[in-house]
């Protein structure tokens, strides 16, 4: 009898054994998703705030990056440039026609950013015929026109004399932009080293103007200098009071922020956007930058410059897009301490208040048209 009853209680055991394991055995992949880890949770607060990033540039309509923003709820501004040294660049009208694929067939996530050609800057009609495309492609539905730094650095009058950003045959495009209401966005002069000497162990970005010598300007006779451009960049500010101007890359006065909040303070019409530029805020004194961002909490436009080539492996891209976007986030929203390039950098965590208008209505206050 108590044999009997032993094994009965063993069986029972058993029973209750294999009933156990196949619970957590059916139960296992139900909970086996891998716990969220900061990356995860940085990507998913940056996709609640339905964010803008208001500078990029696609060359590309694919699959995989149309995933991206449909997943992470984000809009992008897609800005052309003409650029007679990358191919893919060469000419405008391409890249226009290309560009209202990808935006016809984003479902809403990617606005255009056009520009107009300054390589036809010594023919008798560049003046009209800039206005007339640029007219033709706000009528299509861009949103914002690109001034490119191959004013003041690259494009000589017919003297061969460089031509500044304020020159006349320029003031009837500004004039029109802002009779549309339309954004501009300036894209001038470069950082600091573009006029400096290069040395790769002081600073990496000198290997930029290593390989891009065409935009390194310290050798070139008759190049205007940094100063030069910036000050005829700011006389634009100053005679278009009506014109909203988005100094792309911090205003390219990105080691100074102090210059950047005196330049937000007399023009009205100027914002700023952090393109390619977030190393100067995630390695600069932390409580200087803090107190920057808060302050002019108003005038600073989240961008990045990412890209997609037409060469490139969409995956690979977005995947770096992504990381982009956590690191990111992880400065302007986290207080946490991580590496972005080998160096440690530490989160700032702003207000909620300040992220949703950096991250989103900013850009749809300064770039009208930006859902
Ligand atoms: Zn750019």
């Amino acid at each position: 009898m108590a044999t009997h009853k032993a094994s009965f209680v063993l069986l029972a055991v058993i029973e209750l054994l294999i009933a156990l394991f196949l619970i957590t055995g059916t139960r296992k992949p139900l909970d086996a998703a891998p716990a969220r880890t900061g990356e995860d949770i940085a990507l998913k607060d940056f996709a609640a705030l339905h964010p803008i990033d208001a500078h990029v540039h696609v060359f590309r309509t694919a699959q995989e990056f149309q995933e991206m923003l449909d997943q992470e709820h984000l809009t992008v501004l897609n800005i052309l440039v003409v650029d007679d040294t990358w191919p893919p660049r060469n000419h405008l009208q391409p890249q226009i026609d290309d560009a209202w694929k990808l935006v016809r067939s984003s479902k809403g996530h990617v606005f255009l950013c056009t520009t107009f050609d300054g390589y036809k800057f010594t023919s008798p009609t560049f003046t009209d015929d800039s206005v007339h495309q640029i007219n033709r492609d706000l009528k299509d539905g861009a949103i914002a026109v690109k001034i490119w730094k191959t004013f003041g650095m690259e494009i000589k009058d017919s003297a061969g004399k460089y031509v500044l950003p304020d020159d006349p045959k320029l003031k009837p495009i500004y004039a029109d932009i802002a009779a549309h209401g339309k954004t501009l966005l300036a894209h001038l002069a470069e950082p600091d080293l573009a006029w400096e000497p290069l040395d790769v162990k002081k600073d990496p970005l000198a290997q930029y103007y290593i390989e891009n010598p065409q935009w390194y300007m310290l050798d070139k006779p008759g190049v205007p200098s940094k100063k030069t451009i910036l000050e005829a960049r700011d006389r634009v500010l100053e005679q278009n009071p009506r014109l909203r101007v988005v100094g792309v890359h911090l205003g390219s006065m990105e080691k100074d922020l102090d210059d950047i909040g005196r330049h937000l303070d007399k023009y009205p019409n100027f914002a700023v956007d952090t393109a390619a530029r977030m190393e100067y805020l995630m390695y600069g004194d932390r409580e200087k930058v803090s107190a920057f961002l808060v302050k002019y909490q108003d005038r600073v436009i989240y961008g990045t410059d990412l890209d997609v080539n037409p060469d490139v492996n969409v995956a690979e891209s977005v995947k770096s897009w992504k990381q982009t976007y956590i690191n990111d986030w992880k400065f302007f929203a986290t207080d946490e301490t991580f590496p972005v390039e080998g160096r440690q950098v530490h989160g700032l965590k702003l207000p909620a208040t300040v992220l949703q208008k950096i991250y989103r209505t900013n850009a749809q206050h300064w770039i009208k048209g930006l859902k």
